[in-house]
């Protein structure tokens, strides 16, 4: 298969999964957002950082907030000791909601498919969204992991998390590592 075939089928795929967040209840905007919320760590839960992530307008993410928190999916607080900001949180319909999500069913299939091309898959797509990423000179949204201001049990006494975190100088439990992050820098 030559690359253009590749590059065909990968829109292919995107626009099979895109009609099917056309017909449920929600546009794609609303599903990236509901997606984003869902894995992103507590430094990164703000509208900005959304923007940011879906290269998307300032408008259209208001839009967007403005129909998730109509719809009771989405919840917004004060973010503590900064008065101009906000904290985005799924509500638990908005977690369930993630379940109809229609990339759910790519997944499956994946995870059906075997961990030679599961490996395969997931060591290629990112090799190919880094390469994007770092030509258009895009923020990453990695994990900590892979973040040069990770250190790893860093904190071991602390009730909080036993991971640290050089930027934001806090504790990091082992699930917030795994979540994707505004600030991240790769190591
Ligand atoms: S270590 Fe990096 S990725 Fe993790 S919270 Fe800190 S800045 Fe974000």
């Amino acid at each position: 298969m030559s690359t253009d075939d590749m590059v065909i089928l990968l829109e292919r795929l995107s626009r099979l999964v895109r009609a099917q967040e056309h017909a449920s209840d929600l546009n794609p905007a609303q599903w990236e957002a509901l997606r984003y919320l869902s894995r992103c760590n507590r430094f990164s839960n703000a509208p900005a950082f959304l923007t940011r992530y879906l290269s998307a307008t300032k408008g259209t993410i208001s839009q967007t907030l403005i129909a998730l928190e109509r719809k009771g999916l989405l919840s917004k607080a004060p973010r503590p000791g900064q008065a101009r900001s906000v904290v985005l949180a799924l509500t638990a319909e908005g977690e369930a909601k993630l379940r109809d999500d229609p990339w759910q069913q790519v997944s499956s299939m994946i995870e059906a498919s075997g961990p030679k091309t599961r490996k395969k898959l997931a060591s290629g797509s990112q090799k190919l969204v880094n390469k994007i990423i770092k030509s258009r000179g895009l923020p990453s949204f990695g994990s900590c992991d892979t973040c040069r201001y990770f250190r790893e049990g860093g904190a071991p006494d602390n009730v909080k998390g036993k991971h640290w975190c050089l930027l934001f100088e806090q504790p990091i439990t082992k699930t917030e590592a795994a979540k994707i992050c505004a600030s991240h820098d790769t190591a």
